[in-house]
């Protein structure tokens, strides 16, 4: 039986992960600071437990796994990587966590690992023109992330790269661009904005205001969780280090994903624009790349995932309300 360590088994992608691999038929043990919030994890077995430990991490890594996934990360939408008030903690978590997870793994002679990076480690000024953002892969670089989240992640896209050049270890690196999906944060400050856009419109009466942060024009693309798993398990079992892409290349403004929400809601709101974090002014995957070396790209419309993900969003506003 195959065996796969999930690291941020307690959060969003991570518990799809999990029962991804379980519908796989492997042994999984998932680790995290909690379980996961909104429904029951798959692993076989679970450690409660902090990363950013380094007898922690000895303590999990007690075997030969044959694939592990490092997810775990102190992590949020823009309601808490833009404002700035995190970014201490967020540079010192998910780094300790990063060199803790992969520097135990190369001493237990574990070769592969996938770490996820983000599409916020593409600079600034590619990403000011809302119709013309660049995200190619190769314009990581002179750097400027517009957050701290983003150089977090590039030093540790590049912790894991040395440790492939200089150690030997068969990392797998993809840029995710804003994974969504049911079973995800939707509220209390952390969630992104496809999960905030459905619980705006899923508790809004009819004809009343859904609040948009800024103007509505900025654009991103949003790749359904499904699609996500896939290039992960794709890029892991390649023998491609990347860094990749993995987003959906069907851009929209925030506007259009406003509108699109309250079709499948089947309400008519008006739009309050108001001040809040906003990040770049345009992202969107591109997916020249991964088509490239993968032969593989996600092809979902958006519309379809978003659907399922208003009608789970939905359900927890009912049950909100109903539970007073
Ligand atoms: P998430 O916040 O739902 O999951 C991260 C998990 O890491 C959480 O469950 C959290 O409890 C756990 N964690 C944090 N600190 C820990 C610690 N010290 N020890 C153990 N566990 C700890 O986020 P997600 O959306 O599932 O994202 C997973 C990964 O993908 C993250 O690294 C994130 O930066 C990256 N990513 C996600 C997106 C996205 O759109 N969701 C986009 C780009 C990159």
């Amino acid at each position: 039986m195959k065996t796969a360590l999930v690291c941020g088994a307690g959060g969003f992608i991570g518990s799809h992960m999990v029962r991804r691999l379980k519908d796989e038929g492997f042994w999984i043990r998932g680790v995290d600071l909690k379980y996961p919030e909104f429904w029951e994890t798959a692993a076989d077995d679970f450690v409660v437990g902090d990363l950013r430990d380094p007898s922690l991490c000895r303590q999990i890594v007690d075997r030969r796994f044959d694939e592990v996934y490092q997810f775990a990360a102190d992590m949020g939408g823009a309601g808490f990587v833009f404002t700035g008030e995190n970014d201490a903690d967020i540079m010192h978590n998910s780094g300790q966590i990063n060199l803790n997870i992969l520097d135990t793994c190369h001493k237990r002679n574990i070769k592969r690992i996938f770490y996820s990076s983000s599409a916020c480690v593409y600079p600034e000024y590619n990403q000011l023109d809302p119709e013309n953002p660049n995200c190619s892969e190769d314009s990581a670089y002179p750097a400027q992330p517009d957050s701290d989240y983003g150089f977090e992640k590039l030093f540790s896209e590049r912790l894991y790269l040395a440790y492939h050049r200089n150690k030997g270890m068969e990392v797998r690196i993809a840029r995710f661009h804003n994974i969504f999906g049911p079973y995800g944060t939707w509220k209390d400050g952390r969630e992104k904005a496809p999960a905030a856009m459905c619980r705006k419109v899923a508790m809004a009466p009819d004809g009343g205001t859904v609040e948009i942060w800024g103007d509505g024009n900025q654009t991103r693309s949003f790749l359904y969780i499904d699609e996500c798993l896939e290039g992960t398990l794709r890029l892991t079992r390649s023998d491609w280090t990347g860094p990749v892409n993995i987003g959906s290349d069907e851009m929209v403004t925030i506007n259009a994903l406003a509108d699109m929400a309250m079709v499948i809601a089947g309400k008519k709101l008006k739009k309050d624009h108001i001040q809040g974090p906003l990040g770049v002014r345009g992202r969107n995957s591109d997916n020249r790349l991964i088509e490239k070396m993968l032969h593989w790209r996600p092809s979902r419309p958006l519309y379809e995932g978003l659907e399922k993900t208003y009608h789970w969003i939905e359900q927890q506003v009912r049950k909100l309300k109903s539970d007073g």
